[in-house]
């Protein structure tokens, strides 16, 4: 009787270390990336599931704006799950940066694959954070008003010939202040806030909606010129709405200062979560993004550009925009000017 229960005991222990076993394999054998993402894109879907394919990694997504993401972080502290932060725009990347969110990573792939200038700058321990993604802040034009030999740089924004013509979102958009703040970066603060008065005196209309509403002011005559991210121009180009495609495609179009420092460049991109609790996935997951597969598919997203050279672009209208001249300065220089940007802004009454 003795012999049966100790049988049946120690079958019942061996099952029950059996089943830890498995759930400690499981843990082991299926590892998690949470993803706190400020992107929703359809191509988003294949670009993680190639990473779970390879790697075996489950990749958990937060998604929400830029602004909610960072909040959440704040909120969460040192108990957030987060492992991985996707943001758009230099500004907010290096906000993220300066309220400690990231953690750097020292990753020779890393250094290899992405352009200095395209990443935070290495503190000795590391880059906190990287692009992966390119766009451009270009300027269209309705072609019946303006001659594009009038309009070949941002500061010509300002010439007193384009009075009542130009629409632009808020100045405080983190896409304006990294733009402006480029410009402080390039010429200087006295300069800049003399050019920014001039722009806001040439101003159609009082700032308002986001750059496809500037660049739909221009198709409807509201004004001549506009300023947007390049990559809200193609999206139009591509539209399913033949009025929107209409739109763009009867625009002008200027790659500014060509002749000078470039236009002027940014980024979507991101970096390691301070507290992520799982930093080995953390790492394969960016190192994945700098892959050439995952550089198509994470372009294609948005119809951005990669930041590695050479990765495929599958964009016929991204494609047909051409090259063009890119302002080469540090898009960590950018992000940190955002605090002077916005002081001069609020000085030249750009609201
Ligand atoms: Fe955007």
């Amino acid at each position: 009787m003795i012999r049966i229960f100790s049988f049946l005991l120690l079958a019942a222990l061996q099952s029950l270390l059996a089943a830890q076993t498995a759930q400690a394999q499981s843990v082991v054998l299926n590892p998690v990336l949470n993803l706190y993402s400020a992107r929703h894109y359809q191509t988003d879907e294949a670009l993680y599931n190639n990473f779970t394919k390879a790697t075996g990694i489950r990749v958990q997504r937060i998604e929400a704006g830029d602004e909610a993401l960072l909040a959440r972080l704040r909120s969460e502290g040192a108990n957030s799950p987060a492992d991985i932060i996707l943001l758009t725009d230099a500004s907010r990347l290096w906000k993220a940066q300066s309220e400690g969110l990231f953690q750097p990573l020292q990753s020779a792939t890393l250094e290899r694959r992405i352009p200095v200038e395209l990443r935070s700058r290495d503190t000795g321990k590391g880059s906190e954070w990287f692009g992966f993604s390119r766009r451009a802040r270009m300027i269209v034009y309705d072609k019946s008003k303006i001659s594009p030999d009038q309009l070949t740089r941002y500061e010509d924004l300002a010439n007193p010939a384009f009075k009542g013509q130009i629409c632009v979102r808020s100045a405080s958009h983190p896409y304006m202040l990294s733009l402006i703040g480029a410009m402080i970066e390039h010429q200087g603060e006295t300069a800049t806030e003399t050019w920014a008065r001039g722009v806001v005196a040439n101003l159609a209309r009082v700032p308002r909606g986001g750059d496809t509403d500037q660049i739909k002011g221009v198709a409807s005559g509201e004004c001549a010129i506009a300023l947007t991210n390049s990559y809200y121009f193609v999206r139009m180009l591509r539209s399913k709405d033949s009025s929107e495609r209409e739109s763009a495609q009867k625009l002008g179009i200027v790659w500014p200062n060509q002749a000078t420092r470039g236009t002027h460049v940014n980024i979507a991109g991101g970096g390691i979560a301070r507290f992520a609790p799982h930093r080995d996935a953390a790492v394969r997951f960016l190192e994945y993004l700098a892959s050439d597969a995952a550089q198509s598919f994470f372009a294609e997203g948005n119809n951005e550009w990669p930041v590695v050279v050479g990765a495929a672009l599958n964009n016929p209208e991204l494609e047909a925009l051409g090259t063009f001249k890119q302002d080469a300065l540090s898009v960590e220089r950018i992000g940190q000017a955002q605090g002077t940007a916005q002081r001069l802004i609020d000085r030249a009454g750009w609201r």
